[in-house]
């Protein structure tokens, strides 16, 4: 099946120009807007009359013109109605658990996320709001439809996990909770353009924008990007997350982001690129590679079925190298020695990122969870990068190996 390629929708959407006439937008800096009929006022407040309504904007927070615009692209980008940004991915992920659950109500969640969502999930929604989350293995369809209970409303996943990259098969999930009138959460930090949740039947698609979407590693955002009656909840003056809670993101933030989303398909398509290439001689020489492009991977036919081809599969690959000292080892020379990538959590910048997950960005799961997720305390992910040349970066990288002992079984191809 060939999937959807937004290249030319989000191409379109980004024709806004600036004041002057500019190549690119320009940006709206202020907080509050000048309304021009006073009479409009409380139409405008009780957001019946927005800057497409002929009425205007009404207060930075609620939303800017800057920040509407990203969000356009962002909407056109996962194919939804419309779309919100955020401070942080963590607050588009919180925004949104927040705003579908009551005190009391239930989540299915993968038990595979990212470390801060498991926090808010396992530790900070409970007690502050009794919202409970159920962990399950989101690969085990069974399981996850036994567990919804009839307080359950939402289904949450990450499409590719972070960091054990299982892939979630979001046709079936969207499938179940259509079943149980629920709504399917996926989080696609791991796989833009590559994934598109919401044609797969995802409701709701949240995106920490810090990593491949903004690319540079300079600006801490996140995306909403759903049905047009779901942002507006979020906006409401009384209930919205957005609106109340206030994790509004900065227009200049807004506007430096828009500046990459035009090169995000030429970086992932590298990042994908370059990753296969690395999985595949690293399998060579017998070593525990993980990567949804590699054959013998468990999701590969399912990823291979649902991803849009011209990305391949993705920038991160994860190598168990048995034990946390070796992984400590193998870093240490490969950031300090020959220079292949930085120590560094976080992802989807130019360079090379390294990081090992169960003391890092996992490190806030329980012993039992992490071993429930298969995150092992020698996994080394990597995001791999597309600054110096692929070979120069594969020299680098088994120089290390070699360093560290690892005698390649089959010979360094
Ligand atoms: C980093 C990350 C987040 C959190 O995003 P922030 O922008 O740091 O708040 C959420 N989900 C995944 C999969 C991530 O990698």
């Amino acid at each position: 099946m060939k999937h959807r390629n937004p290249i030319e929708v989000m191409a379109n959407t980004r024709h806004e120009f600036g004041e002057h006439g500019g190549v690119n937008m320009s940006v709206e800096a202020s907080t509050t807007f000048t309304v021009m009929h006073p009479d409009t006022m409380p139409e405008i407040f009780c957001g019946e009359k927005g800057p497409e309504q002929g009425g205007c904007y009404l207060y930075g927070r609620h939303f800017n013109p800057t920040v509407y615009n990203l969000g356009k692209q962002l909407a056109a980008l996962e194919g939804t109605e419309a779309a919100y940004c955020t401070a942080s991915g963590m607050a588009a992920i919180s925004a949104t658990l927040l705003q579908l659950c009551d005190a009391g109500d239930h989540i299915v969640s993968s038990n595979a996320v990212y470390g801060g969502t498991y926090a808010l999930l396992h530790d900070l929604l409970p007690p502050k709001t009794g919202i409970r989350t159920a962990l399950v293995d989101i690969t085990d369809l069974k399981a996850v439809e036994a567990t919804i209970t009839d307080r359950t409303r939402a289904i949450y996943t990450e499409s590719v996990a972070n960091p054990t990259l299982r892939i979630a098969n979001i046709p079936a999930l969207s499938r179940i909770a259509r079943r149980h009138g629920i709504k399917l959460v996926v989080d696609n930090t791991f796989s833009p353009l590559l994934l598109n949740p919401h044609e797969l039947g995802a409701d709701i698609v949240v995106h920490s924008m810090t990593k491949f979407i903004s690319g540079a590693s300079d600006h801490i955002a996140g995306a909403i990007c759903a049905d047009g009656g779901f942002i507006q909840q979020l906006m409401d003056l009384h209930t919205g997350m957005l609106m109340i809670l206030g994790p509004t993101m900065d227009p200049q933030v807004a506007f430096n982001i828009s500046l990459r989303i035009p090169h995000l398909p030429l970086r992932m398509t590298e990042h994908g690129r370059r990753t296969q290439v690395i999985a595949e001689r690293l399998q060579a020489m017998d070593m525990a590679v993980t990567y949804p492009g590699l054959p013998d991977y468990p999701d590969h036919r399912l990823f291979s079925e649902l991803h849009c081809a011209d990305y391949g599969y993705g920038g991160i690959l994860t190598l168990d190298m048995g034990t946390e000292d070796r992984a400590n080892a193998l870093l240490d020379l490969l950031q300090n020695t020959y220079h292949f990538g930085y120590v560094a959590v976080s992802l989807g910048y130019f360079d090379t990122l390294m990081s090992c997950s169960g003391s890092s960005t996992s490190s806030e799961m329980t012993d039992e969870d992490k071993v429930a997720a298969h995150i092992s305390p020698g996994l080394v992910r990597m995001s791999i990068g597309y600054t110096g040349t692929l070979e120069q970066r594969w020299q680098q990288l088994t120089e290390a190996l070699s360093r560290v002992g690892i005698v390649p079984a089959k010979g360094i191809p």
